[in-house]
């Protein structure tokens, strides 16, 4: 009878030890270590926002996709688009997505700034953009604050753009929309009279009937953007490192003058 009591607790002891080292080594994955565990890294891209994410030909496609794809090639060693999976945000959800782990990262057309860095970390900045906006080519306006007595201006909500547009032209009459498709189409039917975005996006969907307006509201410097924790710090590291080596070997320049010819 002893020894079956004995041999009961051995193996309670046993099976309790193994749990705390399973609950352990879980726990103190950091998230590069649970992206290399996992296999590939998971990236949130936009699909409206042309020559960085965008649908051509029904393949995804774009400056962000192909920084994102670098990256994972980078922390995998080796080249294969088996290293990535691109999960679809926009600006809406894109840093909810990120900070409830639906994505390691975002390479989403993200602009560094104060506010966003209370809830994210940045990586060095790969891009930079000016505001500006995009008018009928016909169209009088030649500045924001024109909105502030006339007009109405669409914005992309959670950009940088509703920011500023709020900050220049307070008094405007904002049509916040959710995507550049559909700013775009309002401006194609006459529902708005411009589009305040930045200006690498606005020239993704330029045509003749467009003009855009060569005023800066804003500088925006494009950067990946990672959770804020500690555990999250190695994987910042090693995608600054993954950019640098980018630069270094010329390759961003090459990928972004293939977009922008
Ligand atoms: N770069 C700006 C931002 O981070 C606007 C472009 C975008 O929608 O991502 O808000």
């Amino acid at each position: 009878m002893k020894k079956y009591i004995s041999l009961t607790i051995i193996l309670i002891l046993i099976f309790f030890l193994s749990g705390c080292s399973f609950i352990k080594k879980h726990k103190e994955l950091s998230d590069l270590e649970a992206i290399k565990e996992r296999g590939y890294l998971i990236v949130g891209t936009k699909t409206d926002s042309p020559p960085f994410g965008y649908y051509k030909d029904g393949k995804l496609t774009g400056i962000d996709i192909e920084i994102a794809q670098n990256i994972a090639n980078y922390i995998f060693q080796n080249e294969s688009s088996a290293n990535v999976k691109f999960v679809n945000v926009n600006a809406q959800n894109r840093i909810e997505k990120l900070n409830s782990k639906d994505v390691d990262i975002l390479v989403a057309t993200m602009s560094i700034n104060e506010k966003r860095k209370l809830v994210m970390s940045f990586s060095v900045p790969y891009f930079v953009a000016n505001q500006k906006i995009m008018v009928r080519k016909t169209s009088k306006i030649t500045h924001l604050q024109y909105f502030n007595k006339n007009g109405r201006l669409a914005v992309v909500m959670g950009t940088t753009g509703e920011k500023i547009s709020h900050l220049v032209a307070p008094n405007a009459h904002f049509v916040g929309t959710k995507s550049y498709n559909e700013a775009f189409n309002l401006l194609l039917n006459r529902q708005v009279d411009a589009i305040l975005g930045d200006d690498c996006i606005l020239r993704g969907y330029l045509t003749d009937e467009f003009r855009i307006i060569n005023k800066s509201y804003s500088r925006e410097y494009y950067a990946v953007a990672i959770r804020k924790a500690d555990d999250s710090k190695d994987l910042l590291n090693l995608i600054n490192s993954a950019l640098a080596v980018m630069l270094d070997e010329r390759r961003l320049n090459l990928i972004k003058a293939r977009y922008f010819i």
